[in-house]
Protein backbone atom coordinates (compact mmCIF):
# COMPACT_ATOMS: atom_id res chain seq x y z
CA UNK A 1 0.00 0.00 0.00
CA UNK A 2 1.30 3.16 -1.08
CA UNK A 3 0.00 6.93 0.54
CA UNK A 4 0.60 9.91 -0.62
CA UNK A 5 3.03 12.13 1.51
CA UNK A 6 2.12 15.98 1.78
CA UNK A 7 4.73 17.49 3.13
CA UNK A 8 8.32 16.88 4.63
CA UNK A 9 8.52 18.62 8.68
CA UNK A 10 12.10 19.99 9.53
CA UNK A 11 13.20 20.32 12.86
CA UNK A 12 11.16 18.10 15.96
CA UNK A 13 7.65 16.67 16.10
CA UNK A 14 6.32 16.53 20.07
CA UNK A 15 3.52 15.09 20.87
CA UNK A 16 1.99 15.87 23.94
CA UNK A 17 -0.30 13.29 25.11
CA UNK A 18 -0.27 9.51 24.01
CA UNK A 19 -3.71 8.33 25.03
CA UNK A 20 -5.99 6.75 22.34
CA UNK A 21 -5.80 9.86 20.69
CA UNK A 22 -1.86 9.86 20.52
CA UNK A 23 -1.86 6.73 19.24
CA UNK A 24 -3.84 6.80 16.59
CA UNK A 25 -2.01 10.37 15.31
CA UNK A 26 1.34 8.69 15.24
CA UNK A 27 0.73 6.08 12.39
CA UNK A 28 -0.91 8.51 10.38
CA UNK A 29 2.05 10.87 10.89
CA UNK A 30 4.77 8.41 10.00
CA UNK A 31 2.78 7.59 6.78
CA UNK A 32 2.01 10.73 5.54
CA UNK A 33 5.09 13.12 6.31
CA UNK A 34 8.49 13.00 5.58
CA UNK A 35 10.52 13.46 8.74
CA UNK A 36 13.81 12.50 10.81
CA UNK A 37 12.01 9.77 13.08
CA UNK A 38 14.86 10.58 15.81
CA UNK A 39 13.07 13.54 15.82
CA UNK A 40 9.30 12.90 16.72
CA UNK A 41 9.13 12.57 20.68
CA UNK A 42 6.66 12.08 23.28
CA UNK A 43 5.64 13.99 26.22
CA UNK A 44 3.72 11.62 28.23
CA UNK A 45 3.46 11.28 32.21
CA UNK A 46 1.28 7.61 32.78
CA UNK A 47 3.25 5.14 32.83
CA UNK A 48 0.72 2.42 31.25
CA UNK A 49 1.67 4.54 27.77
CA UNK A 50 5.48 3.79 28.38
CA UNK A 51 5.06 0.13 27.56
CA UNK A 52 3.81 0.57 23.49
CA UNK A 53 6.20 3.74 23.61
CA UNK A 54 9.31 1.48 24.47
CA UNK A 55 8.08 -1.45 21.98
CA UNK A 56 8.10 1.07 18.85
CA UNK A 57 11.08 2.77 19.38
CA UNK A 58 9.10 6.10 19.99
CA UNK A 59 11.34 8.72 22.13
CA UNK A 60 9.39 9.92 25.05
CA UNK A 61 9.71 12.22 28.06
CA UNK A 62 7.70 10.96 31.40
CA UNK A 63 6.24 14.29 32.00
CA UNK A 64 3.10 16.40 32.98
CA UNK A 65 3.48 19.73 31.55
CA UNK A 66 2.05 22.46 33.71
CA UNK A 67 1.75 26.30 34.08
CA UNK A 68 5.59 26.14 35.53
CA UNK A 69 7.00 23.79 33.16
CA UNK A 70 5.84 24.01 29.85
CA UNK A 71 7.79 26.93 29.12
CA UNK A 72 10.81 25.79 29.58
CA UNK A 73 10.34 21.87 28.70
CA UNK A 74 9.18 23.49 25.10
CA UNK A 75 11.73 25.48 24.50
CA UNK A 76 14.00 22.66 25.24
CA UNK A 77 12.77 20.71 22.88
CA UNK A 78 12.50 23.35 20.37
CA UNK A 79 15.96 24.83 20.28
CA UNK A 80 15.90 26.05 16.59
CA UNK A 81 12.49 27.63 16.37
CA UNK A 82 11.41 24.99 13.99
CA UNK A 83 9.01 21.70 14.13
CA UNK A 84 5.47 21.27 14.95
CA UNK A 85 3.91 20.69 18.33
CA UNK A 86 0.80 18.15 18.07
CA UNK A 87 -1.10 18.60 21.86
CA UNK A 88 -3.30 15.71 22.25
CA UNK A 89 -3.24 15.66 26.12
CA UNK A 90 -6.09 16.86 28.73
CA UNK A 91 -4.80 18.94 31.25
CA UNK A 92 -2.88 21.76 29.36
CA UNK A 93 -3.55 24.87 28.34
CA UNK A 94 -4.46 24.95 24.79
CA UNK A 95 -3.97 29.11 24.65
CA UNK A 96 -0.71 29.01 26.94
CA UNK A 97 0.88 26.21 24.46
CA UNK A 98 -0.36 28.05 21.28
CA UNK A 99 1.22 31.47 22.41
CA UNK A 100 4.44 29.75 23.18
CA UNK A 101 4.56 27.75 20.50
CA UNK A 102 3.78 30.84 18.05
CA UNK A 103 6.60 32.63 19.88
CA UNK A 104 9.20 29.81 19.04
CA UNK A 105 7.90 30.15 15.54
CA UNK A 106 6.61 26.57 16.03
CA UNK A 107 3.89 25.07 14.19
CA UNK A 108 1.19 23.84 17.21
CA UNK A 109 -2.55 22.14 16.78
CA UNK A 110 -4.82 20.70 19.11
CA UNK A 111 -8.23 19.26 19.00
CA UNK A 112 -10.14 20.90 21.99
CA UNK A 113 -9.72 24.62 24.08
CA UNK A 114 -8.39 22.77 27.04
CA UNK A 115 -7.59 24.25 30.24
CA UNK A 116 -4.86 23.52 32.75
CA UNK A 117 -5.80 20.86 35.67
CA UNK A 118 -8.13 21.96 37.86
CA UNK A 119 -10.29 24.47 35.77
CA UNK A 120 -12.95 22.05 35.13
CA UNK A 121 -14.06 21.23 38.37
CA UNK A 122 -12.41 24.14 40.52
CA UNK A 123 -13.66 26.90 38.52
CA UNK A 124 -17.03 27.85 40.93
CA UNK A 125 -18.74 30.27 38.38
CA UNK A 126 -20.84 28.65 35.75
CA UNK A 127 -20.52 31.10 33.06
CA UNK A 128 -16.96 31.13 33.96
CA UNK A 129 -16.57 27.30 33.32
CA UNK A 130 -18.20 27.32 29.85
CA UNK A 131 -16.56 26.63 26.42
CA UNK A 132 -17.76 30.00 25.31
CA UNK A 133 -15.27 31.26 27.61
CA UNK A 134 -12.58 29.49 26.69
CA UNK A 135 -13.14 29.84 23.09
CA UNK A 136 -13.32 33.53 23.42
CA UNK A 137 -9.93 33.69 25.45
CA UNK A 138 -8.66 32.07 22.02
CA UNK A 139 -10.21 34.29 19.83
CA UNK A 140 -9.29 37.50 21.94
CA UNK A 141 -5.64 36.42 21.34
CA UNK A 142 -6.12 35.90 18.02
CA UNK A 143 -7.55 39.31 17.33
CA UNK A 144 -4.84 40.82 19.59
CA UNK A 145 -1.64 39.25 17.57
CA UNK A 146 -3.36 38.36 14.01
CA UNK A 147 -1.11 36.90 11.59
CA UNK A 148 2.69 35.21 12.28
CA UNK A 149 3.17 31.52 12.75
CA UNK A 150 -0.32 28.79 12.26
CA UNK A 151 -2.13 27.46 14.93
CA UNK A 152 -4.72 25.53 14.87
CA UNK A 153 -7.24 25.11 17.44
CA UNK A 154 -9.78 22.42 17.60
CA UNK A 155 -9.20 20.50 14.99
CA UNK A 156 -10.58 16.85 15.73
CA UNK A 157 -13.61 15.48 14.62
CA UNK A 158 -15.84 17.66 16.41
CA UNK A 159 -14.85 20.06 16.88
CA UNK A 160 -12.99 20.12 13.76
CA UNK A 161 -14.07 17.99 10.86
CA UNK A 162 -17.82 18.54 11.31
CA UNK A 163 -17.68 21.89 10.25
CA UNK A 164 -15.58 20.96 7.23
CA UNK A 165 -19.20 19.02 6.88
CA UNK A 166 -21.35 21.98 7.39
CA UNK A 167 -20.06 23.78 4.59
CA UNK A 168 -20.26 20.71 2.46
CA UNK A 169 -23.88 20.15 3.53
CA UNK A 170 -24.36 23.37 2.18
CA UNK A 171 -23.34 22.96 -0.74
CA UNK A 172 -25.19 19.75 -1.52
CA UNK A 173 -28.14 21.60 -0.01
CA UNK A 174 -27.85 24.50 -2.61
CA UNK A 175 -27.26 22.23 -5.68
CA UNK A 176 -30.69 19.57 -4.30
CA UNK A 177 -32.54 22.89 -4.06
CA UNK A 178 -31.50 24.69 -7.23
CA UNK A 179 -29.43 27.19 -5.85
CA UNK A 180 -25.68 28.30 -6.21
CA UNK A 181 -23.84 25.97 -5.37
CA UNK A 182 -20.50 27.39 -6.14
CA UNK A 183 -18.24 27.27 -2.41
CA UNK A 184 -18.24 30.98 -1.13
CA UNK A 185 -15.03 32.82 -0.76
CA UNK A 186 -15.58 34.20 2.35
CA UNK A 187 -16.89 34.29 6.07
CA UNK A 188 -19.73 36.22 5.05
CA UNK A 189 -20.46 34.76 2.08
CA UNK A 190 -20.90 30.93 3.64
CA UNK A 191 -23.38 32.75 6.22
CA UNK A 192 -24.95 34.36 2.99
CA UNK A 193 -25.60 31.05 1.79
CA UNK A 194 -26.67 29.17 4.85
CA UNK A 195 -28.99 32.08 5.76
CA UNK A 196 -30.60 32.11 1.82
CA UNK A 197 -31.10 28.63 2.17
CA UNK A 198 -33.40 28.94 5.01
CA UNK A 199 -31.22 26.77 7.51
CA UNK A 200 -32.29 27.24 10.81
CA UNK A 201 -29.86 25.06 12.53
CA UNK A 202 -27.79 22.80 13.12
CA UNK A 203 -27.27 19.52 15.31
CA UNK A 204 -23.79 17.68 15.48
CA UNK A 205 -26.08 14.14 14.98
CA UNK A 206 -24.18 11.71 16.20
CA UNK A 207 -25.03 7.88 17.25
CA UNK A 208 -21.72 5.91 17.96
CA UNK A 209 -23.01 1.86 17.87
CA UNK A 210 -19.84 0.70 19.00
CA UNK A 211 -20.32 -2.41 21.64
CA UNK A 212 -18.06 -5.45 22.68
CA UNK A 213 -19.42 -8.85 24.16
CA UNK A 214 -18.53 -8.34 27.70
CA UNK A 215 -20.70 -6.68 29.50
CA UNK A 216 -19.77 -3.68 31.37
CA UNK A 217 -19.07 -3.81 35.06
CA UNK A 218 -20.61 -1.60 37.30
CA UNK A 219 -17.86 0.88 38.76
CA UNK A 220 -16.21 1.07 35.57
CA UNK A 221 -16.54 4.58 33.09
CA UNK A 222 -16.45 2.78 29.58
CA UNK A 223 -16.25 5.00 25.85
CA UNK A 224 -14.68 5.05 23.13
CA UNK A 225 -12.23 7.55 23.53
CA UNK A 226 -10.81 10.34 26.35
CA UNK A 227 -12.80 9.16 29.45
CA UNK A 228 -11.15 11.64 31.48
CA UNK A 229 -12.22 14.61 28.42
CA UNK A 230 -16.06 13.12 28.50
CA UNK A 231 -16.62 13.68 32.13
CA UNK A 232 -15.29 16.69 32.03
CA UNK A 233 -17.33 18.31 28.92
CA UNK A 234 -20.11 16.41 30.52
CA UNK A 235 -20.46 18.35 33.49
CA UNK A 236 -19.98 21.45 31.99
CA UNK A 237 -22.99 23.83 31.59
CA UNK A 238 -25.02 22.88 28.78
CA UNK A 239 -24.19 25.02 25.68
CA UNK A 240 -25.79 26.06 22.43
CA UNK A 241 -25.32 28.82 19.74
CA UNK A 242 -28.24 30.86 20.20
CA UNK A 243 -30.50 31.60 16.21
CA UNK A 244 -32.14 34.24 15.46
CA UNK A 245 -35.50 32.03 14.62
CA UNK A 246 -35.76 30.51 18.53
CA UNK A 247 -39.40 32.21 19.47
CA UNK A 248 -38.70 31.22 23.31
CA UNK A 249 -35.77 31.42 25.85
CA UNK A 250 -35.36 28.70 28.38
CA UNK A 251 -35.80 29.63 31.77
CA UNK A 252 -32.35 28.37 32.88
CA UNK A 253 -30.71 30.24 29.81
CA UNK A 254 -27.86 32.44 30.57
CA UNK A 255 -26.14 34.91 27.80
CA UNK A 256 -22.92 36.65 27.57
CA UNK A 257 -22.26 40.17 28.11
CA UNK A 258 -19.13 39.87 26.54
CA UNK A 259 -17.74 38.56 23.18
CA UNK A 260 -18.68 37.39 20.03
CA UNK A 261 -22.43 36.78 21.76
CA UNK A 262 -22.93 33.66 19.65
CA UNK A 263 -23.88 31.56 22.32
CA UNK A 264 -25.81 30.74 25.38
CA UNK A 265 -25.72 28.58 28.32
CA UNK A 266 -28.00 26.65 30.83
CA UNK A 267 -27.91 25.91 34.59
CA UNK A 268 -27.13 22.04 34.18
CA UNK A 269 -24.75 19.45 33.36
CA UNK A 270 -24.74 18.91 29.13
CA UNK A 271 -24.65 14.96 30.17
CA UNK A 272 -28.51 14.57 31.99
CA UNK A 273 -29.72 17.69 29.56
CA UNK A 274 -31.28 15.62 26.61
CA UNK A 275 -32.41 16.41 23.16
CA UNK A 276 -34.45 14.77 20.43
CA UNK A 277 -32.90 14.28 17.08
CA UNK A 278 -31.45 11.77 14.26
CA UNK A 279 -29.38 10.01 12.31
CA UNK A 280 -29.98 7.89 9.73
CA UNK A 281 -29.13 4.46 11.26
CA UNK A 282 -31.77 4.65 14.42
CA UNK A 283 -33.78 7.91 12.83
CA UNK A 284 -35.12 9.55 15.91
CA UNK A 285 -33.32 9.76 18.95
CA UNK A 286 -32.08 11.33 22.32
CA UNK A 287 -29.09 12.75 21.98
CA UNK A 288 -26.91 14.71 24.95
CA UNK A 289 -26.58 18.19 24.84
CA UNK A 290 -22.88 17.89 25.99
CA UNK A 291 -20.92 21.31 25.28
CA UNK A 292 -18.79 21.86 22.85
CA UNK A 293 -16.46 24.79 20.66
CA UNK A 294 -18.17 23.92 17.28
CA UNK A 295 -21.92 25.03 19.31
CA UNK A 296 -20.14 28.25 19.39
CA UNK A 297 -17.97 28.74 16.51
CA UNK A 298 -20.26 27.75 14.21
CA UNK A 299 -22.98 29.37 15.06
CA UNK A 300 -20.41 32.62 14.95
CA UNK A 301 -19.32 32.04 11.76
CA UNK A 302 -22.09 31.39 9.84
CA UNK A 303 -23.59 35.09 11.33
CA UNK A 304 -25.13 37.97 9.24
CA UNK A 305 -24.45 40.89 11.75
CA UNK A 306 -22.85 40.08 15.11
CA UNK A 307 -23.58 41.02 18.58
CA UNK A 308 -26.67 39.59 20.39
CA UNK A 309 -29.17 40.88 17.97
CA UNK A 310 -27.99 40.13 14.08
CA UNK A 311 -29.89 39.84 11.26
CA UNK A 312 -29.60 36.04 10.97
CA UNK A 313 -27.97 33.20 13.00
CA UNK A 314 -28.60 29.17 13.00
CA UNK A 315 -28.69 27.48 16.24
CA UNK A 316 -26.11 25.14 16.92
CA UNK A 317 -25.17 22.24 19.17
CA UNK A 318 -24.28 18.89 20.03
CA UNK A 319 -26.59 16.10 20.42
CA UNK A 320 -24.62 13.27 21.03
CA UNK A 321 -25.53 9.75 21.61
CA UNK A 322 -21.92 8.07 22.51
CA UNK A 323 -21.76 4.40 22.57
CA UNK A 324 -24.32 2.44 24.80
CA UNK A 325 -21.78 1.27 27.62
CA UNK A 326 -20.87 5.27 27.77
CA UNK A 327 -24.10 6.09 28.34
CA UNK A 328 -24.72 3.37 31.47
CA UNK A 329 -21.52 5.26 32.58
CA UNK A 330 -23.17 8.42 32.65
CA UNK A 331 -26.37 6.89 34.29
CA UNK A 332 -24.38 5.29 36.94
CA UNK A 333 -22.06 8.16 37.50
CA UNK A 334 -24.39 11.27 38.04
CA UNK A 335 -27.19 8.64 39.85
CA UNK A 336 -24.33 8.07 42.15
CA UNK A 337 -22.39 11.49 42.63
CA UNK A 338 -19.16 10.14 41.93
CA UNK A 339 -17.04 9.30 39.21
CA UNK A 340 -16.13 5.22 38.86
CA UNK A 341 -12.85 4.32 40.23
CA UNK A 342 -12.09 2.82 36.76
CA UNK A 343 -11.51 4.14 33.48
CA UNK A 344 -11.91 2.08 30.03
CA UNK A 345 -11.50 3.05 26.51
CA UNK A 346 -13.04 0.76 23.94
CA UNK A 347 -10.04 -0.95 21.59
CA UNK A 348 -10.41 -1.90 18.16
CA UNK A 349 -9.65 -5.05 19.42
CA UNK A 350 -12.35 -6.22 21.43
CA UNK A 351 -15.18 -4.17 20.05
CA UNK A 352 -16.97 -6.59 17.94
CA UNK A 353 -20.19 -4.62 15.96
CA UNK A 354 -20.80 -0.59 15.75
CA UNK A 355 -20.25 2.47 13.72
CA UNK A 356 -19.31 5.94 14.63
CA UNK A 357 -22.08 7.59 12.74
CA UNK A 358 -21.22 11.43 12.94
CA UNK A 359 -22.52 14.11 11.22
CA UNK A 360 -24.28 17.32 10.70
CA UNK A 361 -27.86 17.63 10.47
CA UNK A 362 -28.69 20.93 9.10
CA UNK A 363 -32.54 22.10 9.73
CA UNK A 364 -35.45 24.23 9.07
CA UNK A 365 -35.34 24.19 5.26
CA UNK A 366 -37.11 23.91 2.45
CA UNK A 367 -36.22 19.94 2.19
CA UNK A 368 -36.46 20.15 6.25
CA UNK A 369 -33.12 18.63 7.01
CA UNK A 370 -30.35 16.83 5.87
CA UNK A 371 -27.97 15.09 7.69
CA UNK A 372 -24.00 14.82 6.29
CA UNK A 373 -21.76 12.78 7.84
CA UNK A 374 -19.13 10.00 8.07
CA UNK A 375 -20.78 6.36 8.74
CA UNK A 376 -17.23 4.37 9.65
CA UNK A 377 -16.91 1.07 11.35
CA UNK A 378 -14.82 -0.42 13.74
CA UNK A 379 -14.56 -2.66 11.38
CA UNK A 380 -13.13 -1.32 8.52
CA UNK A 381 -10.90 1.27 10.83
CA UNK A 382 -9.01 -1.72 11.06
CA UNK A 383 -8.44 -2.38 7.65
CA UNK A 384 -7.74 1.77 7.37
CA UNK A 385 -4.89 2.42 10.18
CA UNK A 386 -3.71 0.57 13.27
CA UNK A 387 -3.93 1.63 17.23
CA UNK A 388 -7.68 3.18 17.31
CA UNK A 389 -11.36 2.39 16.71
CA UNK A 390 -13.79 4.28 14.82
CA UNK A 391 -14.24 6.92 16.83
CA UNK A 392 -10.15 8.09 16.96
CA UNK A 393 -9.74 7.97 13.31
CA UNK A 394 -12.55 10.29 12.82
CA UNK A 395 -10.04 12.58 15.18
CA UNK A 396 -6.74 11.39 14.26
CA UNK A 397 -7.53 12.06 10.57
CA UNK A 398 -8.76 15.38 11.15
CA UNK A 399 -5.57 15.96 12.98
CA UNK A 400 -4.04 14.78 10.12
CA UNK A 401 -5.76 16.91 7.75
CA UNK A 402 -5.24 20.42 9.85
CA UNK A 403 -1.40 19.51 10.20
CA UNK A 404 -0.70 19.21 6.42
CA UNK A 405 -3.39 22.18 5.76
CA UNK A 406 -0.78 24.20 8.34
CA UNK A 407 1.99 23.45 6.56
CA UNK A 408 0.26 24.68 3.26
CA UNK A 409 -0.10 28.13 5.58
CA UNK A 410 2.24 28.47 7.93
CA UNK A 411 1.67 31.90 8.76
CA UNK A 412 -1.90 32.17 8.91
CA UNK A 413 -1.73 32.96 12.82
CA UNK A 414 -4.47 31.25 15.11
CA UNK A 415 -7.77 29.53 13.26
CA UNK A 416 -9.90 27.46 13.96
CA UNK A 417 -11.84 24.99 11.44
CA UNK A 418 -14.39 26.85 9.94
CA UNK A 419 -11.66 29.40 8.73
CA UNK A 420 -9.73 26.65 6.91
CA UNK A 421 -10.25 25.78 3.29
CA UNK A 422 -12.72 23.01 4.00
CA UNK A 423 -12.13 20.95 0.26
CA UNK A 424 -8.48 20.70 1.02
CA UNK A 425 -8.85 19.16 4.66
CA UNK A 426 -11.50 16.94 3.20
CA UNK A 427 -9.42 15.64 0.57
CA UNK A 428 -6.67 14.49 2.82
CA UNK A 429 -9.22 13.20 5.83
CA UNK A 430 -11.87 11.35 3.16
CA UNK A 431 -10.07 8.30 2.61
CA UNK A 432 -9.97 8.17 6.36
CA UNK A 433 -13.73 7.67 6.85
CA UNK A 434 -15.71 5.06 5.56
CA UNK A 435 -18.55 6.34 3.73
CA UNK A 436 -19.72 9.61 3.95
CA UNK A 437 -23.37 10.57 3.08
CA UNK A 438 -26.16 12.57 2.78
CA UNK A 439 -29.49 11.84 4.14
CA UNK A 440 -32.78 13.64 4.09
CA UNK A 441 -35.54 13.07 5.91
CA UNK A 442 -38.84 14.39 7.02
CA UNK A 443 -38.61 13.85 10.52
CA UNK A 444 -38.82 17.03 12.94
CA UNK A 445 -39.06 17.35 16.58
CA UNK A 446 -42.79 17.69 16.63
CA UNK A 447 -43.23 13.69 15.75
CA UNK A 448 -42.46 10.75 17.95
CA UNK A 449 -43.94 12.53 20.75
CA UNK A 450 -45.61 10.92 23.91
CA UNK A 451 -49.14 11.62 22.89
CA UNK A 452 -50.26 10.65 26.84
CA UNK A 453 -47.75 13.48 28.31
CA UNK A 454 -49.18 16.73 26.53
CA UNK A 455 -45.31 18.90 26.77
CA UNK A 456 -46.03 22.28 25.70
CA UNK A 457 -44.55 22.03 22.33
CA UNK A 458 -44.44 25.54 19.92
CA UNK A 459 -46.62 23.65 16.75
CA UNK A 460 -45.68 26.82 14.78
CA UNK A 461 -41.46 26.73 14.51
CA UNK A 462 -41.66 22.78 14.68
CA UNK A 463 -37.64 22.74 15.16
CA UNK A 464 -37.90 25.52 18.16
CA UNK A 465 -35.04 24.63 20.34
CA UNK A 466 -38.23 24.38 22.63
CA UNK A 467 -39.43 21.66 20.87
CA UNK A 468 -35.99 19.73 20.65
CA UNK A 469 -35.37 20.06 24.27
CA UNK A 470 -36.71 16.90 25.86
CA UNK A 471 -38.64 17.91 29.25
P1 LIG B 1 -6.76 10.08 26.78
O1 LIG B 1 -7.36 10.35 28.11
O2 LIG B 1 -6.81 8.70 26.21
O3 LIG B 1 -5.26 10.56 26.75
C1 LIG B 1 -4.83 11.80 27.23
C2 LIG B 1 -3.35 11.68 27.54
O4 LIG B 1 -2.87 12.93 27.99
C3 LIG B 1 -3.09 10.65 28.64
O5 LIG B 1 -2.23 9.63 28.17
C4 LIG B 1 -2.49 11.48 29.74
O6 LIG B 1 -1.52 10.78 30.50
C5 LIG B 1 -1.91 12.66 29.00
N1 LIG B 1 -1.76 13.82 29.89
C6 LIG B 1 -2.53 14.17 30.93
N2 LIG B 1 -2.08 15.28 31.52
C7 LIG B 1 -0.97 15.66 30.83
C8 LIG B 1 -0.06 16.74 30.96
N3 LIG B 1 -0.22 17.66 31.92
N4 LIG B 1 0.98 16.82 30.09
C9 LIG B 1 1.13 15.88 29.11
N5 LIG B 1 0.28 14.85 28.94
C10 LIG B 1 -0.76 14.74 29.78
O7 LIG B 1 -7.47 11.11 25.78
P2 LIG B 1 -7.65 10.98 24.21
O8 LIG B 1 -8.87 10.19 23.91
O9 LIG B 1 -6.35 10.60 23.59
O10 LIG B 1 -7.98 12.50 23.88
C11 LIG B 1 -6.94 13.46 23.86
C12 LIG B 1 -7.52 14.85 23.74
O11 LIG B 1 -8.24 14.93 22.53
C13 LIG B 1 -8.50 15.21 24.86
O12 LIG B 1 -8.32 16.56 25.19
C14 LIG B 1 -9.85 15.02 24.22
O13 LIG B 1 -10.85 15.83 24.78
C15 LIG B 1 -9.54 15.43 22.79
N6 LIG B 1 -10.47 14.82 21.84
C16 LIG B 1 -11.00 15.63 20.89
C17 LIG B 1 -11.87 15.10 19.96
C18 LIG B 1 -12.44 15.95 18.87
O14 LIG B 1 -13.14 15.39 18.03
N7 LIG B 1 -12.17 17.23 18.80
C19 LIG B 1 -12.25 13.76 20.03
C20 LIG B 1 -11.65 12.95 20.99
C21 LIG B 1 -10.75 13.50 21.90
Amino acid sequence: MTYPVYHRIDGPIVMIGFGSIGKGTWPLIERHFEYDPSQFLVIEPDARQHGFLREHGIRFIDTALTPANYQQTLSALFPEGKGFCVNLSVDTSSLDLLKHCRKMGVLYIDTVAEPWEGFYFNTQNNAERTNYALRQAVRDEAAANPGGTTAVNCCGANPGMVSWFVKEALLTLARDTGHEATAPTSREGWARLMQSLGVQGVHIAERDTQARLKPRPRGTFVNTWSVEGFISEGFQPAELGWGTHEPWFPPNGHRHETGCQAGIWLDRPGAVTRVHTWCPTPGPQFGFLVTHNEAISIADYFTVGQGAEPEYRPTCHYAYHPADDAVLSLHEMFGSGEQQATHHILTEDEIVEGVDELGVLLYGHEKNALWFGSRLSNDETRDLAPYQNATGLQVTSAVLAGMVWALDNPNAGIVETDEMDHARCLEVQRPYLGPVEAHYTDWTPLQNRWEHFPEGLDETVPWAFRNVLAT
